[in-house]
């Protein structure tokens, strides 16, 4: 018997969650983000959902290559264009857009020889502090490779670093169209935080925006709403069973470092997922996990291999109960928000879903 761990990814879900992205933005064209791995939920299985994307966004190469291998004959931009010289010829066969955020990548577009004339995004630094060219130096990049016959069109990207947060788009937003107003091009600048919050705002010109996390079921701006707010649905659920049980009593301890201490007789479960599953070590007691589809909560320190989960909550609960560490019970339909047990955990989502390890197998449902 294989150990019960399993990630199950939800294709169905992508493609409803697709949809609740048109909706919050119906004039633009979406880029969907599917860089590493797709957030974890494998380029393949993801892109079941995303048939109906505009274009995608993505970190390697070889990530436009399996695109491709889909048949994929749309727009892929690569978010960060290409990270040496010769990748350019890659670029050129597969007919990828590439980010241009620094001189360097002018150089090697110059030296370039091709004859696939390249669509490129011309990346402004509008306040993220990370890639690109400041507002002051972003006119003489345009400049410089409006003037390369290797160059046939040319659109703009700016990052928001605080969609959902207290600084918002503002400052951002008006940079980044003041400086571009009057150069010729497409536009982009919203990720899901900015396209589901700003999505309907006339300010913001959206030729494409660039939903990442939303697609996956994950709420931008949790706390403040959750997914289920927003009417998305899980990607992935994680799940697993009870392997083992113990009965306990007052004063008993759980697992390493003892951090619980039984205040009365409980049932205890152990699940079969631990910190080399990718589930987070930082969460600690207290964490949701579903039972049988009923709510129960972590006990004590994650292990490597193992978690420790209260089943005194849940009646009839014992050897081999479904657990859910996030996603969907397929059993009940309940869910539980990956968002919540990141935040138990001090994290985001994101990193829960790209933390999957590589032991956990997968299937589509
Ligand atoms: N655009 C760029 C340039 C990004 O780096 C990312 C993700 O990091 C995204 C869009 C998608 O962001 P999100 O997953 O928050 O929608």
């Amino acid at each position: 018997m294989p150990r019960p761990i399993l990630a199950t990814i939800h294709p169905q879900a992508i493609r409803h969650n697709l949809e609740r992205v048109r909706q919050a933005a119906p004039d633009a064209k979406l880029m969907c983000v599917t860089k590493a791995n797709a957030y974890g939920h494998g380029v393949e299985r993801a892109f079941e959902g995303l048939r109906a994307a505009d274009g995608f966004a993505v970190l390697e190469l070889a990530e436009a290559q399996r695109l491709r291998q889909l048949d994929w004959r749309g727009p892929i931009l690569l978010l960060e264009g290409v990270f040496e010289v010769r990748d350019l010829e890659l670029c050129s066969r597969l007919g990828v857009w590439h980010t241009i955020h620094c001189d360097e990548q002018i150089d090697w577009l110059a030296g370039h020889k091709t004859q696939v004339p390249h669509r490129v995004f011309l990346k402004m630094n509008s306040g993220m502090n990370r890639l690109g060219f400041t507002p002051e130096r972003f006119r003489s990049a345009y400049a410089r490779l409006n003037a390369l016959p290797q160059v046939e069109e040319i659109s703009f990207i700016t990052h928001f670093s605080d969609a959902d947060g207290v600084r918002g788009i503002d400052h951002q937003l008006q940079v980044f169209m003041e400086v571009t107003a009057d150069l010729p091009g497409e536009r982009s600048d919203c990720n899901s935080a900015a396209t589901l919050i700003f999505g309907g705002d006339a300010r913001v010109r959206n030729d494409w925006v660039r939903p990442g996390i939303v697609l996956y079921g994950s709420a931008p701006d949790y706390p403040a709403r959750t997914a289920d707010d927003w009417g998305l649905q899980p990607a992935m659920t994680l799940s697993t069973k009870v392997i083992g049980t113990q009965t306990l009593k007052a004063g008993d301890t759980v697992g390493y470092g003892s951090t619980f201490t039984a205040d009365g007789p409980m049932q205890l479960g152990v699940i079969a997922c631990g910190y080399a599953d990718g589930y987070p070590r930082s969460c600690g007691t207290g964490t949701p996990v579903l039972v049988n589809g009923v709510r129960a909560r972590l006990l004590g320190r994650v292990s490597m291999d193992m978690i420790c989960v209260d089943l005194t909550p849940v009646p009839g609960a014992g050897m081999g109960s479904e657990v859910v560490l996030w996603g969907q019970s397929p059993t009940t339909g309940a869910v539980l928000s990956i968002d919540e047990v990141a935040a138990a955990g001090g994290t985001v989502g994101y990193e829960l879903m790209c933390a999957v390890a590589p032991r956990v197998p997968v299937v589509s449902d």
